[in-house]
This record gives C-alpha cells, sequence and structure tokens, in this order.
C-alpha cells in the first residue's frame, strides 16, 4: 500500500485541538480521547500527561479546532509541537488522499472530469514527495488542497486507480487551475520552473467561447515586470483572492494604480478545470482530456 504524509490544518496556527481516534497513545499510555491536546514547549500534553507525540493507530481519526473545523481522515495521525504550536500530521493511503483532493477540486456528476482529475492529483502525489519537513505535502493549494472525500470522488480515485501521467518515463507533477482565457499557458510565461514542467500550451476551447473575466485595480508601484505567478500569489497574499485571479490580463494606468482586465482563475499552467469539464459534458474520457492538458505525456502505472 503507498502512503502519503500529509501535513493536515495547515492554514491553521493549532494551539489546542480535539483528537479522538480507536487508539490514541502519549507517552506510553493509551487514552481514549483528548478533548484539549496543547502545546507545551517542544512536547504535547494532555492536562498534565505530557509527551513528544501524540499518536493514533488504526481506523479514523478526528480532528477539531473548536469553532474553526472539524475533520475526520483515514489513517494515522501523530501530533508533534514546536515553540508552542501544535502540527498534525496524517499518514494516509494515497487512493483516499487523491479521492479528498477530487472532492476538493471537480465537481460531483462530471464522472470523466473527476477520473482526469483523479490521475492529476494521484501523479502529483507521486511526482513531488517531501515538500515539506515531517510531511510529504501540506493541504492547502501550496501542495492540493483536500477535503471530505465523496462516494464519486472515491469511485472517480478507484477507477483509476494506481494511473499516473508519465513524461519520457517520470510521473509529472501535474498542474490544474479552475479557468483559462481561451488558451493554457506554458510554465516560462508566468516563470514558473519549465524544465520540470515541459508541456505546451493548448487551446481550451470552453474557456474560448465564453471566458470567465475579471477586473481589479492593484498598485502601480508592485508592477515591477510582466506577469509571473510569484507576483500573484503576493498579491493575494496582501490583498485578498479576488486582486489578480489569473495571469492572463491587460493593464492600464490610472494614476498611481493600474486597471486590469483579465480572464480566467488560476495561474494557467497545465489542466483546465472548467476545460476538462467542457470536454467530459461534449462526451470526451479522461484520456482524452489528459492528453488535450498534457500534451506528450502517457498514461502509465
Ligand atoms: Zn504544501
Ligand atoms: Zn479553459
Amino acid at each position: 500500500m503507498t502512503t502519503v504524509l500529509l501535513q493536515v490544518f495547515s492554514l491553521f496556527a493549532i494551539t489546542d485541538l480535539q483528537v479522538e481516534a480507536t487508539s490514541l497513545r502519549l507517552a506510553g499510555q493509551m487514552l481514549p480521547e483528548v478533548s484539549k491536546l496543547t502545546a507545551r514547549g517542544g512536547q504535547v500534553c494532555a492536562g498534565t500527561l505530557c509527551g513528544a507525540a501524540l499518536r493514533s493507530q488504526g481506523g479514523v481519526v478526528r480532528l477539531r479546532i473548536a469553532g474553526k473545523i472539524d475533520r475526520s481522515y483515514p489513517g494515522d495521525v501523530e501530533i508533534t509541537a514546536r515553540e508552542g504550536k501544535l502540527s498534525a500530521v496524517v499518514r494516509m493511503d494515497l487512493e483516499n488522499a487523491v479521492a479528498a483532493v477530487v472532492a476538493a477540486e471537480m465537481p460531483d456528476g462530471a464522472a470523466q472530469a473527476q477520473y482526469a482529475q483523479a490521475v492529476a492529483a494521484r501523479s502529483y502525489y507521486a511526482a513531488q514527495k517531501g515538500r515539506h519537513t515531517g510531511a510529504d505535502f501540506c493541504d492547502s493549494t501550496h501542495c492540493q488542497f483536500l477535503t471530505v472525500a465523496t462516494d464519486a470522488s472515491r469511485s472517480a480515485a478507484l477507477r483509476t486507480r494506481g494511473q499516473v501521467l508519465r513524461y519520457r518515463n517520470e510521473p509529472v507533477a501535474a498542474m490544474y487551475f479552475r479557468s483559462c482565457g481561451g488558451r493554457t499557458k506554458r510554465a516560462e510565461e508566468v516563470k514558473l520552473p519549465g524544465a520540470a514542467y515541459p508541456f505546451a500550451a493548448v487551446e481550451c476551447r470552453t474557456c474560448l467561447r465564453e471566458p470567465y473575466t475579471w477586473e481589479s485595480e492593484v498598485p502601480g508601484a508592485l508592477f515591477r515586470e510582466g506577469p509571473s505567478e510569484a507576483l500573484r500569489l503576493e498579491l493575494t497574499r496582501r490583498f485578498g483572492w479576488n486582486r489578480m485571479p489569473s495571469n492572463d490580463y491587460t493593464a492600464e494606468a490610472r494614476g498611481e494604480t493600474l486597471v486590469l482586465r483579465g480572464k480566467g482563475q488560476g495561474h494557467g499552467v497545465g489542466m483546465c478545470q472548467r476545460g476538462a469539464l467542457g470536454l467530459a459534458a461534449a462526451g470526451e474520457d479522461y484520456r482524452a482530456i489528459l492528453s488535450h492538458y498534457f500534451p506528450g505525456a502517457r498514461i502509465g502505472d
């Protein structure tokens, strides 16, 4: 069984956590559940019982931050502490992780688009292990965003079980994004490392016919150069996601500000999810969808 180590709740600074699992162990003791796990320096503590890590074994683990988030994960958790903050890493079967990504990224009801998403997500996991210290991946868009799997997303993982995109025999760190402006982008166009990602830009019928459009204003001083994913992420961090939804835009100076008019949502490299839904609706299968957006890649084990 292939597993991945996922850092969960990665967008939260966790100071206390509620933990439920069939079997929990801390400092050599078995605990039925921990209603309030806290960090004391580099130790995790349940009341007065402290240790280097709280671990679960077998079954499902439920983690809760009161009033913020409540999730159950199939897999074993290890919770450690560093500088007063908790960190939770779940060892999950790869196919369960794929199903959780599909649930976050592609709507139920479009089976072939979900299959394409499953292969893309699995390929990314196969190609990019070890992106974090202590975990392979996080659960935010930094790696792949994931949520609770649905019946349909589990079925998408199962129906494509083990399949990954390969380019020159290596698994592809498949990229994908919400929608484009009618044409996808090569990685270099948005200043992402291109050697690892050799795919050509392709036309996208759905978005070409009817693109998602947006308009926004940004401080002109921030623009040192043309479109780049780094700039887009910087603007997103500082002002929110809707300031520069995509890298496909024209800019017009108005005093100190720039007026941006753009198309699409996301970095624009790899599979356009809106286009994939369009192809699925037109009767294409997931193999055709993937070979359209990743020309030159093949689907293998
Ligand atoms: Zn990450
Ligand atoms: Zn598109």
